[in-house]
C-alpha cells in the first residue's frame, strides 16, 4: 500500500497537497507553542531561583542557630534553586534541539511540497503537450488531405479537357503529385506521432508518475521520522521526573526527614538556659494608707459599715462565679483527658487545653478572693462593724413625729431581761449616741460604754471599748433570750456587762479588750422621755422644729428633729449643730440645752427663742419696727458674730431667716448646720445648696470661707433688717446676681437707711475680703450708732 499505486489520481494529488499544507501549519503551531514553553520554563526557573535566594536569606538568623527546621528550609531552598537550574537547562535544550529543528523541518517541508507540486505540473504539461502534438498533426493531416483532393480534382479536370498532353496539364499533374506526396508524408508523420505519443504517455503514466509518487512517499516518511524525533526530544526536555529531578527531590525529602521536632529546641535551650521565672512581686504601697488613721491597712480588707454589704454581695458574686468556672473547667478537663496523646493533638485540642488552664487561673483568682473575704468576715466575730467614716451617722433615725415613739430594743426587753434594773437607767448606757460621739468619749484604754444602734431596721446593743483604738462588740442573743459575747450567757444585759467588767476577762479573745472604766452619760445627753413635744413652730432643713417642755424643771424649750429619709451626710450635719453649739455661751447665740440620743428620734434641745425667725418677725412687724430697733438688731447680730469669730467659727449661712428674735427683740444667731470651726475652710465637694445671694464672691468663686465671708453675709443681713425683710437682688436670678456683683454692682440702700449704715453695708461688701471690717470693728461702729441714735430719740 503505497503512494505509487494508490495516489495517482487528480483528487489524490490534490489531497496530498492539502495534507502537506496542514502539516506545515501544524509545524508552525508546534514551533509557536514550544517557543512559548521554552520562554515560560525559563521564566519559571528564574522566578523560583530568585525566590529560593530570598528564602535562603533568613531574617534574624542569629536567633535560629541550631534550628533543624531552619536547616531543613535552607536545604529545600537550595534544592529548589537546583531545580530551577535544571529547568533552565531543559528549556535551553528544548530550544536548540526542538524549536530549531522544527524550524528546519518546516523549511524542508515547504521545499518538498514545492518540488512535488512542480513535478506534478511538469507531468501534466507533458500529457498536454502530447495531446496538443497529436491534435496539431491531425489538423495538418486534414489540411494536406484537402489540398490533395483539390489538386486531384484539378488534375482530373484538365486531363479530361486537354487529353493527355499540354503544359497546363503538366502543371496540374505536378501539383497533384506534390499534394499527394504531402498527404502521404503527413499521414506517416501522424502515424509516427501517434505511436510516439502513445509510448510516451505510457511511459509517463506507468513509470514516471509511480516513481514520482514513490519518491514523495519516501520523502514524507523520512520527514515523519525527523518529526517524531523532534517530538521525542520535546517529551525528553519536558520531563521533570528525570534522575536529576528525582535526586533533587530525594535531597529535599531527606532535608525534611532530618527535622526532629523533639530536638528542634535542644541547642536553643542550652544556649538560653535561665533560672525558673521569679514571682511577680506586687506590693501594697503603704503610702496610700498613711493618712487613713489606721482605718485602712495594707493587704487587709476593710470590714466596716461602709463595706459590709458590698463584701457580702461580692462574696456571693464570687461564689457563683467560682461555681460556674469550676463546672466549665471540669467539663473541659474531661474532654482534654480523652485527647491526651500529644502526637495526635490538633489546634482545637490545644485551644481546649489552653482554655482549661485559663479557667484554672480564673478559678484560683476567684477562690483566693472569696477566701480573703470569708476570712475577713469570720474574723469580725461578734465585734460590731466599725464605722467606715468618723463623721457618718450610723443606724437610721425614725421619722420624728411628735407623738410616735420608735420602738427600741430596750423597750422590747422584758423586765427580767433588763435585770439589775433598767438598762436605760445605767449611767454607762448612752442610747443611740452616734459612734463618732462615742469615740470622742472613750479616751483611756479600758474606758467603755454601752449604746444602741440600728442596722437594717434592726436594733442592736453594742459595747464600745477603748482598746487598741476603739472596739465595738454586738451583744449576742441566745435562742433562750439570754445575752453573751464569747463567754457565759446572762439573763440581762447589765448583768453581762457587770460580769465582763468585774471579771477583768477580755470581751473576745481576738480583741483582748478589757473593761476598766465605765463612761457615764454627759450632762448634754438628755433622756428622750424627759422631752414632751408640744407644738410645731417651724420647719428646718432636717426636720420639723417643736416647742416642747423639758422635765423635770418644766422649762419650755425648742426641739429640732431629724428626718429619717435624709442621707447620712445630712444627719451628720444635724448633730454637728448640737456639737458646735454645745461650746458656746453668748446672749446673741442660741443656747444648746442638750441632745436626746437615749433613743429615737434624735433631737436637739435648745432655748426657746419666742419671737421665731428674724425674717418672719421683720416682715410681720415692718410697720412698727423703728430705726433704733433695726440698729440694735444689727448690733446684736454683730455681737454674736464677733463672739463666733473669736472662737474661729465660720457660720457660712448668716441671714435673717437663720436668726431668731427673743424678748426685747434681741437677735440670736441660730442654724449652725453649715458652720465650720476653722479659720479658713475650703469647700472641695461642690457648692450645692449655697445661699448665693448671701455668699461672698471668693467663697462662690474659689470655695474659700473665712469669717470675712460671714462679714459679707452680715452686710446682706443688715440690708434685710433695714428693708424690713426685703428680698435682696429681687428680680435677679442667683447667677445674674453673681455676675452683677463680680461686675461691681451692689444692693442699693433700702429706703430711709442711715448713710453710716449703708456705708457699713458697702464696707462689708468690699470685693477683696481683706478690705472688709472684722466683726469686732462692726460691733464698735454699730454700737456707737445705737448710742448716738438712742440719744437722738431720747432728746
Ligand atoms: P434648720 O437649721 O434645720 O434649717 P432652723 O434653725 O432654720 O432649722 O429652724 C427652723 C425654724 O424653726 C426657724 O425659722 C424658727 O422659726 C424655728 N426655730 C428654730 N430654732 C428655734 C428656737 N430655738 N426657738 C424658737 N424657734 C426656733
Amino acid at each position: 500500500m503505497g503512494f505509487a499505486t494508490n495516489l495517482q489520481g487528480q483528487t489524490a494529488h490534490e489531497a496530498l497537497l492539502g495534507r502537506q499544507d496542514a502539516e506545515i501549519k501544524l509545524l508552525e503551531t508546534m514551533r509557536r507553542c514550544l517557543t512559548t514553553k521554552v520562554k515560560s520554563d525559563r521564566e519559571y526557573a528564574s522566578t523560583i531561583s530568585s525566590l529560593s535566594n530570598q528564602g535562603k536569606k533568613v531574617e534574624r538568623d542569629a536567633d535560629l542557630v541550631g534550628s533543624l527546621i531552619t536547616q531543613g528550609w535552607r536545604d529545600i531552598m537550595e534544592s529548589i534553586d537546583q531545580t530551577a537550574k535544571h529547568i533552565k537547562q531543559q528549556a535551553d535544550s528544548m530550544e536548540s534541539a526542538v524549536v530549531e529543528h522544527i524550524g528546519t523541518l518546516y523549511a524542508e517541508r515547504r521545499r518538498a511540497r514545492k518540488l512535488y507540486q512542480e513535478e506534478q505540473i511538469w507531468l501534466n504539461n507533458q500529457f498536454q503537450q502530447l495531446t496538443d502534438d497529436v491534435a496539431r498533426k491531425k489538423t495538418e493531416y486534414q489540411k494536406s488531405l484537402e489540398m490533395y483532393k483539390v489538386a486531384r480534382s484539378k488534375f482530373e479536370e484538365h486531363y479530361v479537357k486537354s487529353g493527355r498532353g499540354g503544359r497546363k496539364l503538366d502543371d496540374v499533374r505536378e501539383k497533384y503529385q506534390k499534394a499527394c506526396r504531402k498527404l502521404h508524408l503527413t499521414h506517416n508523420e501522424y502515424v509516427l506521432l501517434l505511436n510516439a505519443v502513445a509510448e510516451c504517455e505510457h511511459d509517463l503514466r506507468t513509470y514516471y508518475l509511480p516513481s514520482l509518487l514513490r519518491r514523495q512517499q519516501a520523502i514524507h516518511q523520512e520527514f515523519i521520522v525527523a518529526w517524531k524525533r523532534i517530538l521525542q526530544d520535546t517529551v525528553k526536555y519536558s520531563d521533570f521526573t528525570t534522575e536529576k529531578f528525582l535526586e533533587i527531590h530525594a535531597r529535599m525529602r531527606a532535608a525534611v526527614d532530618s527535622i526532629k521536632p523533639l530536638e528542634e529546641y535542644k541547642d536553643f535551650i542550652t544556649k538560653h538556659r535561665t533560672r525558673p521565672a521569679s514571682p511577680l512581686r506586687l506590693t501594697f504601697d503603704e503610702n496610700l494608707v498613711d493618712d487613713t488613721s489606721g482605718k485602712l491597712l495594707p493587704y487587709k480588707l476593710t470590714v466596716d459599715n461602709l463595706t459590709i454589704d458590698w463584701l457580702r454581695s461580692r462574696l456571693n458574686e464570687l461564689e457563683n462565679c467560682l461555681k460556674t468556672t469550676q463546672q466549665n473547667r471540669l467539663a473541659m478537663q474531661l474532654i482534654n483527658e480523652n485527647n491526651s496523646d500529644p502526637s495526635k493533638m490538633t489546634v482545637l485540642d490545644y485551644s481546649r487545653e489552653r482554655e482549661e488552664l485559663r479557667l484554672r487561673c480564673q478559678e484560683k483568682k476567684l477562690q483566693r478572693q472569696a477566701e480573703v473575704i470569708r476570712g475577713a468576715l469570720n474574723e469580725l466575730g461578734c465585734e460590731e462593724l466599725p464605722s467606715g467614716c468618723d463623721l457618718s451617722m450610723e443606724g437610721s433615725f425614725a421619722e420624728p413625729p411628735p407623738i410616735q415613739k420608735v420602738p427600741s430594743r430596750i423597750d422590747s426587753l422584758t423586765n427580767s431581761q433588763k435585770g439589775n434594773g433598767d438598762l436605760m437607767e445605767e449611767e454607762w448606757f448612752h442610747g443611740v449616741l452616734p459612734r463618732e460621739e462615742v469615740v470622742r468619749l472613750l479616751v483611756v484604754e479600758g474606758d467603755f460604754l454601752v449604746r444602741e444602734t440600728m442596722r437594717n431596721d434592726e436594733s442592736q446593743i453594742v459595747l464600745s471599748v477603748c482598746w487598741d483604738g476603739h472596739k465595738h462588740f454586738i451583744v449576742q442573743t441566745t435562742p433562750e433570750g439570754h445575752f453573751r459575747f464569747e463567754g457565759p450567757t446572762f439573763p440581762s444585759i447589765p448583768e453581762l456587762i457587770m460580769h465582763q467588767w468585774k471579771s477583768g476577762l477580755p470581751v473576745t479573745s481576738r480583741s483582748g479588750a478589757i473593761l476598766k472604766t465605765p463612761i457615764f452619760r454627759e450632762r448634754w445627753e438628755l433622756n428622750n422621755d424627759d422631752v414632751i413635744l408640744l407644738e410645731k413652730i417651724g420647719r428646718g432643713n432636717f426636720g420639723d422644729v417643736y416647742k416642747a417642755r423639758l422635765k423635770p424643771c418644766e422649762t419650755e424649750v425648742a426641739v429640732k428633729t431629724c428626718k429619717v429619709t435624709l442621707p447620712d451626710e445630712q444627719k451628720r450635719k444635724f448633730l454637728q449643730e448640737g456639737r458646735i453649739l454645745k461650746q458656746y455661751d453668748h446672749p446673741n447665740i442660741v443656747k444648746l440645752i442638750g441632745i436626746c440620743v437615749q433613743k429615737q428620734p434624735i433631737m436637739i434641745v435648745m432655748e426657746l427663742v419666742p419671737g421665731g425667725s428674724l425674717l418672719t418677725y421683720l416682715r410681720k412687724n415692718a410697720a412698727a419696727i423703728s430705726q433704733i430697733e433695726q440698729l440694735r438688731m444689727c448690733r446684736d447680730a454683730a455681737a454674736g458674730m464677733s463672739y463666733l469669730e473669736s472662737k474661729f467659727c465660720i457660720h457660712r449661712d448668716l441671714a435673717a431667716r437663720n436668726c431668731l428674735v427673743g424678748f426685747d427683740s434681741t437677735v440670736k444667731i441660730s442654724d449652725f448646720g453649715m458652720s465650720r470651726e476653722e479659720e479658713e475652710y475650703i469647700v472641695s465637694d461642690g457648692m450645692k445648696q449655697i445661699p448665693i445671694k448671701w455668699t461672698a464672691p471668693e467663697a462662690l468663686n474659689f470655695g474659700k470661707y473665712t469669717s470675712l465671708c460671714d462679714v459679707w453675709s452680715y452686710g446682706v443681713l443688715m440690708w434685710e433688717i433695714f428693708s424690713k425683710g426685703g428680698n435682696p437682688y429681687s428680680g435677679m436670678s442667683n447667677s445674674q446676681a453673681r455676675e452683677k456683683i463680680d461686675a461691681g454692682f451692689r444692693l442699693p440702700a433700702p429706703d430711709g437707711t442711715l448713710e453710716e449704715v449703708y456705708r457699713l453695708m458697702l464696707h462689708c461688701w468690699e470685693y477683696e475680703p481683706e478690705k472688709r471690717p472684722h466683726f469686732d470693728q462692726i460691733y464698735t461702729i454699730v454700737e456707737r450708732l445705737c448710742q448716738v441714735y438712742s440719744q437722738v430719740k431720747i432728746v
